[in-house]
């Protein structure tokens, strides 16, 4: 068993870490747990067995009812992302666990590997049940490699116990390979990552047609995140109303927050959806905090007076990224960080994201000169529009979010840098 003491400290944050220096913390400095999911005494096979003692339409109808989201950050409905991939008729289909979390702040998944694995892999051989797919990939984030050993002993561990492989009970013909990502922020883009598992550059395709249909080798391809599959064997577990108890309406159960920053208690937070910000703050111990990032670096940039705001896919969203700034901070420096970081990460694959990106960078750099004029800044704001319009990816499409909120909610803080008009 890995102890956190055993593992090295890694950067935790994206590439270049908040604010320009590496960002380090060990696996756990803090677990706060207001939830189910951290629970670990977890027998492999206890729920997949007798899962599987079901009829698959009652499965998928559960996890309809559980108005579980996808917790990649985008909190699109995980039964009918199911019953799409069930309905395809093929041959083959796929499963693949996204587990290339890069999003700046984010180090959730990773927490979840190490404890938690065990029904990860449980909720994919359930997935691969009801939809039909007979070989699931683990795409690990390429700075992750380290634990790659630890989680393919878990996996063998599945095989000879006959959970995975082609022999497991009732006709479950399901097994699963570990894939490494190389560092690339792109490759966590659904549609990239399944390039790259094809062996190719890992560059977006467009959707539609989306990978339930069209995916990894245009076969019916399930994408789930880490943290969906572990809810969907909680919730084979416990059962719809155990996780409803939890959230809000449009967001139910709980989540894994990632939280770093300026605070004293740095780590992972088990909370339920629908907590506010200001408790978050409290939790952690912020300290004159004035900004909080939610959502990473493509996430909004919220201000102190609307830290009553709740976190939930029809609030403030986040994948599991939180970032607390404190009074001490130039907004400007955590913009130009960000935007950094997308000029980095942009794959050039269309114009907008790869030239738009670089030029919003040039101009939050004229602005902490305080060499960018009220005109030019509009001209900035405007070219944000068209970045998010007509990039062909979420990662141009949401790039520009922390800018325009950081203009718009530390507006004094901003135009106090303006000169006079030139
Ligand atoms: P998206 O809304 O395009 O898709 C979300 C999921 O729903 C995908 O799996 C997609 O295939 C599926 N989907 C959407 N519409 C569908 C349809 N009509 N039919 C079938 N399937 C459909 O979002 P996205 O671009 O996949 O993800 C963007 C999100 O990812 C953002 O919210 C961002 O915050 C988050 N993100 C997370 C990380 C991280 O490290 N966790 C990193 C970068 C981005
Ligand atoms: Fe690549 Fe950016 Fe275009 Fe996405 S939006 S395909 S990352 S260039």
């Amino acid at each position: 068993k890995v102890k956190p003491s055993d593992i090295p400290l890694i950067i935790q944050s994206c590439r270049r870490g908040v604010l320009g220096k590496e960002y380090k913390t060990p696996l756990v400095s803090k677990v706060v747990k207001k939830g189910p999911l951290l629970e670990e005494n977890f027998i492999p096979g206890s729920v997949l067995r007798e899962t599987i003692k079901r009829d698959k339409d009652s499965i998928l109808e559960d996890i309809e009812k559980s108005n579980l989201r996808g917790r990649g950050g985008a909190g699109f409905p995980t039964g009918f992302k199911w019953r799409l991939a069930k309905e395809e008729k093929k041959d083959k289909k796929f499963i693949v666990c996204n587990a290339d979390e890069g999003e700046p702040g984010t180090f959730k998944d990773r927490y979840i590997l190490h404890k938690n694995f065990q029904r990860v892999l449980e909720g994919m051989s359930i997935a691969a049940y009801v939809i039909g797919a007979s070989k699931g990939f683990i795409y690990l984030r390429g700075e992750y490699t380290y634990i790659r050993e630890t989680l393919e002993k878990e996996i063998e561990k599945r095989r000879r116990a006959g959970l995975l492989g082609n022999e497991t009970e009732k006709g479950l013909n399901f097994d699963i390979e570990i894939r490494m990502g190389a560092g690339a922020y792109i490759c966590g883009e659904e549609t990239a990552l399944i390039e790259s598992l094809e062996g190719k550059r890992g560059e977006p395709r467009n959707k539609p047609p989306y990978p339930v249909d069209t995916g990894f080798m245009n076969y019916p391809t399930l994408v789930n995140n880490v943290e969906t599959f572990l809810n969907v064997n909680l919730i084979c577990e416990k059962g719809v109303e155990s996780f409803g108890q939890y959230g809000t309406d449009s967001s139910k159960g709980t989540k894994f927050f990632s939280i770093s920053g300026d605070c004293k208690n740095e780590g992972i937070y088990e909370l339920p959806f629908g907590v506010t910000i200001d408790k978050v703050v409290a939790l952690a111990e912020g300290k004159d905090i004035k900004a909080v990032q939610i959502g990473g670096a493509a996430g909004e940039c919220v201000q102190k007076n609307d830290f009553s705001k709740r976190i939930a896919f029809e609030a403030a969203s986040t994948g599991g990224s939180i970032i607390l700034f404190n009074e001490n901070r130039d907004m400007l420096d955590i913009a130009e960080n960000f935007m950094e970081f997308f000029v980095e990460e942009s794959c050039g694959q269309c114009t907008p994201c790869r030239e738009g990106t670089y030029r919003i960078l040039e101009g939050i750099r004229l602005l902490k000169k305080g060499k960018c004029s009220v005109t030019y800044l509009n001209k900035l704001l405007e070219l944000c529009e068209t970045v998010e319009l007509a990039s062909k990816c979420g990662l141009g499409q949401l790039s520009t979010v922390a800018f325009r909120s950081i203009v718009e909610n530390f507006k004094e803080e901003i135009l106090g840098r303006l000169p006079e008009e030139v």
